[in-house]
């Protein structure tokens, strides 16, 4: 923290492809960039380099409380009936103004949060479509009529919750960012979103587009920066707001839904997992081996349905995890998050940096076999080799918890029945993995393994028109599609007595 009350509300930051933008440090209510009440600063570095990119302002209670009044006002002045092609044509302004500086937006995605710039590319082209999407369901939302007789006239009307507190992570920013903003102005609702601590970037710079295209009107989405357990906190109390979505860990998403508990706010969670990919003897191996690798050390392994428990059929087990640990060390570059072929960026900060390293430790400790990795690169960034343990045991810790970063498992299986109850031994239930060429075992196995997403010859596969969400332990409902949708409506049922004439 810092007391910075001269910092402007808006600053250069040069990019390291040379180019130059304006990036907003307030917080932005009501369709402005504003000082908090406290002129509070932090810092944002960027973790491959580990220097200052800028301070940004942080949003105490006092200005929790000034953006929630500003999305109140904007709901009750119109946007709770807003014409749907007025939603059409805001969100499809927004996907528009994503794709018009998709590359200044990834590369402020990559500079903040570590990632490689060709995984920030990926997320700023999906948040295009979720937007895009979205804008399609405006005019596609409504109740039923439902037949009861000549007595009554009875039918549902679809109608929004009102102002929603929406607080996202920081391995995906910008996409968390959209996952929450997109669906909740779709269904009528507005907005108080909290940013992460360490990725406050590129929400606040899609707000000055909004801002700029006047795209909505004042308070319907206000944007702030903070941490969780003062501005986030302040979100999960307040009595206006009527609904908290959350992305991040299990342990925050407990806390979160006993907090909303008091005031019966309605609650989304999408929290951790420890997802298992299970490659076949009769898989296609070099499709099994891209899904593996994409399912671990894409976005430096801070994903949330990363697959870090791979299970190998005894038939094909030494030649695959042979192949896996020559691809993991050999193939993977990992470094500068803005060299084309880079695919591992850094880690997102110095904790969870630490964090991945205390479980590599672990794992030696409780007595795998590192095949791949297991150390820091030997330079400034918080950068980890792809790490691959062998020769563990299902109930070792590093195979039981999320260590969220590029640190996979291996265990070798004989039967499906094996499997299936390997995989399904978890608290989790983001997601999983089936690679194999015969799809009556994958379709059989899809419908026995407890997750929200499975992914067959693929890995990390994500569509707009897909919903994403987990079972268990994974949180609860459900992110993107139409399903989403449910997460930001509630039904309300109107029966009329109709008097014979
Ligand atoms: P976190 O869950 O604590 O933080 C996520 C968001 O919640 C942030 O915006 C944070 O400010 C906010 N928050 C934290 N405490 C809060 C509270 N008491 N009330 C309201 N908001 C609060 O995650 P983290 O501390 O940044 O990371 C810890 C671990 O969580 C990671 O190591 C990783 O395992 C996991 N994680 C999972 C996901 C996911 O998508 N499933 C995302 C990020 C982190």
């Amino acid at each position: 923290h810092r007391n910075y009350s001269t910092l402007p509300l808006s600053i250069p930051v040069t990019l390291p492809n040379g180019t130059t933008y304006d990036q907003p440090t307030g917080l932005f209510i009501n369709n402005e960039f504003v000082y908090p009440k406290q002129r509070k600063t932090f810092e944002v570095i960027s973790p491959a380099t580990e220097e200052e990119i800028a301070h940004v302002y942080e949003a105490r209670e006092e200005d929790v409380d000034s953006a929630v009044q500003a999305a109140k006002k904007a709901f009750e002045g119109g946007w709770s009936d807003a014409d749907p092609l007025v939603k059409t044509r805001a969100l499809t302004k927004i996907a528009d103004l994503i794709e018009e500086h998709a590359e200044t937006l990834a590369h402020i995605e990559s500079l903040d949060n570590g990632k490689s710039l060709q995984n920030a590319r990926g997320d700023v082209a999906l948040s295009a479509n979720v937007f895009r999407s979205s804008a399609g369901w405006a005019d596609k939302i409504g109740g039923k009529v439902i037949e009861t007789g000549n007595t009554h006239f009875s039918y549902t009307r679809r109608e929004p919750l009102g102002v929603c507190g929406q607080i996202i992570p920081w391995n995906f920013p910008l996409l968390m960012f959209t996952w929450k903003v997109a669906p909740a102005l779709v269904t009528n609702n507005t907005v108080v979103l909290k940013t992460s601590e360490t990725t406050p970037l590129s929400a606040l710079y899609v707000c000055k587009l909004i801002q700029e295209n006047n795209v909505l009107p004042p308070g319907v989405i206000n944007v702030i920066n903070g941490f969780g357990k003062i501005t986030g906190n302040a979100i999960t109390e307040h009595p206006t707001i009527k609904k908290v979505a959350f992305t991040g860990s299990t342990a925050t998403g407990k806390a979160i839904m006993a907090k909303c508990a008091a005031t019966l706010k309605k609650v989304t969670l999408e929290l951790g997992g420890k997802s298992p990919n299970i490659i076949f003897d009769d898989a296609n191996l070099e499709t099994a081996l891209q899904s593996a690798v994409a399912g671990i050390y894409y976005n430096s392994g801070e994903v949330c349905c990363a697959g870090s428990r791979l299970y190998v059929q005894e038939g094909i087990y030494d030649e695959f995890v042979a192949k896996f640990a020559d691809y993991a060390q050999n193939k993977v570059k990992v470094g500068n998050p803005f060299e084309e072929d880079t695919l591992q960026g850094a880690q997102n900060s110095l904790n969870q940096l630490d964090k991945i390293l205390h479980y590599i430790k672990l794992g030696q400790d409780e007595g795998a076999t590192l095949l791949a990795g297991g150390e820091r690169l030997p330079q400034k960034g918080f950068f980890i080799k792809p790490t691959i343990f062998g020769d563990v045991k299902e109930d070792m810790k590093i195979v039981k918890e999320e260590i969220f970063g590029p640190v996979i498992t291996v265990s070798k299986f004989k039967t499906v029945d094996e499997v299936v109850r390997l995989a399904n031994d978890s608290e989790y239930g983001l997601a999983a993995g089936i690679q194999s060429e015969d799809v009556n075992k994958c379709v059989d196995v899809a419908r026995r393994l407890k997750a929200g997403t499975i992914w067959v010859n693929t890995y990390n596969d994500f569509h707009h028109m897909v919903p994403f969400g987990g079972f268990g332990a994974s949180g609860m409902g459900r992110e993107m599609g139409e399903d989403v949708l449910n997460n930001y409506l509630q039904t309300k049922a109107v029966r009329t007595a109709i008097t014979q004439k």
